[in-house]
């Protein structure tokens, strides 16, 4: 079949294959090395060829240029090896080039940092939001991002951002009614200002990566449930960070735990926010005692049990991370969580059944952000 102007439709979007496909293997070998430095630390050129099981010869190539671009430097013989010839050691430069990260989650200001390639904030810069949505929202973005980018005197790897809303895989945010963000392809538009890769992705589905590379999580599942201005969830299941249908995985928040509930910001009633938003718990528990108030946020990790059990049960998780404010998720509403999701699922299916709070604290989206980097960028994780 031919297209309007005689041209076959397609024809032209054919690409060079076998040299793409050169670049790609070694793109991904790269990453493999790249990886594995990452995860396990320094490793001497044999190790990394056995762990990948690339030749000799191509890892020495790899190294090379991963030495010249700065990434990797040669730290010596192990501690420890023997005389005759010892094998040198190569490591990954934490501080060979910087990321820009920005959480977009909190309602009251921007928050921003410049993290280094193992996740240590070397600064941090915030400005107040002060209600701004819309176009005005993204002027303060590109002002948070000029004053992150004077913060450092390194190349910088890219731009992290996790947004409120439903961002696509490209970055394009889909919605963010709270931000007052409809189909802004906010990676596009930045990339092409600053020169420089830009990845943007939903603020709970940033926090999850953060976690999985940055805390303490295991590889068997990890669901991450993030409190604050509202309510979002981050999944990962094999490995892999689930976006779903149409990138809305997740959006938790919004499932009715009570048709007669309160009013919600999407316009129905009684949804899981009502009951879990950060500011609707603390105006919950305002003049109860501390019994009272144990009782109250137990109530809520009920209702947060009640939703998640099916989840946890259909996907059989290994574990269930809660970030946000530790005062009120960390007691009496993280053991209820535990406590309603054991009752309702099978044994089997709760097995050890991990129920804790971040281990990084308000740092989680941050992180996140620069683990959109280190995956978009050099495939690593
Ligand atoms: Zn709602």
């Amino acid at each position: 079949m031919s297209g309007a102007k005689g041209q076959p439709r397609g024809r032209r979007a054919l690409r060079p294959r076998g040299k793409l496909m050169a670049e790609d293997t070694r793109r991904h070998h790269r990453a493999l090395v790249l990886q594995h430095l990452f995860r396990e630390g320094p490793a001497s050129r044999a190790d990394l060829a056995r762990t990948s099981g690339l030749t000799r010869v191509t890892i020495s190539d790899l190294v090379a240029g991963l030495l010249e671009d700065g990434l990797v430097t040669e730290l010596g013989a192990p501690v420890g090896s023997r005389v005759g010839k010892p094998p040198i050691l190569v490591g990954l430069v934490p501080d060979a080039s910087h990321i820009l990260t920005v959480d977009l989650l909190p309602d009251d200001r921007m928050a921003g940092a410049v993290l280094n390639l193992a996740g240590e904030v070397k600064a941090r810069e915030n400005l107040p939001l002060e209600g701004r949505t819309g176009n005005d929202a993204v002027m303060l973005l590109r002002e948070l991002l000029r004053l992150l980018r004077k913060a450092t005197d390194r190349p910088v790897l890219g731009v992290g951002i996790g947004s409120p809303g439903v961002v696509s895989a490209e970055g394009v945010v889909i919605d963010a009614p709270n931000r007052g963000w409809r189909d802004l392809d906010l990676a596009g538009l930045l990339s092409g200002e600053l020169g420089l890769p830009v990845f943007v992705a939903n603020d709970a589905n940033t926090a999850v990566l953060g976690e999985h590379t940055f805390g303490d999580a295991e590889e068997a599942g990890l669901l991450l449930i993030r409190v604050g201005a509202g309510v979002g969830a981050g999944l990962i299941v094999e490995g892999a960070l689930v976006q779903g249908h149409r990138y809305a995985a997740g959006e938790i928040g919004h499932v009715q735990v009570d048709p007669d509930g309160a009013d919600c910001a999407c316009g129905r009633r009684g949804c899981l926010e009502t009951v879990l938003a950060a500011p609707r718990l603390r105006a919950r528990m305002v003049g109860t005692t501390a019994t009272e108030a144990e009782r109250r946020l137990a109530d809520a990790g009920a209702v947060l049990g009640g939703i998640l059990a099916p989840v946890v049960g259909t996907l059989n998780l290994h574990e269930l991370v809660l970030a946000g404010p530790t005062e009120l998720l960390d007691g009496a509403l993280r053991e209820a969580v535990g406590r309603t999701i054991r009752e309702r699922i099978m044994p089997v299916s709760a097995d050890g059944l991990v129920v804790r709070t971040s281990t990084l604290g308000d740092d989680v989206g941050l992180m996140g952000a620069a683990v959109l980097v280190l995956s978009g960028v050099l495939g690593v994780s």
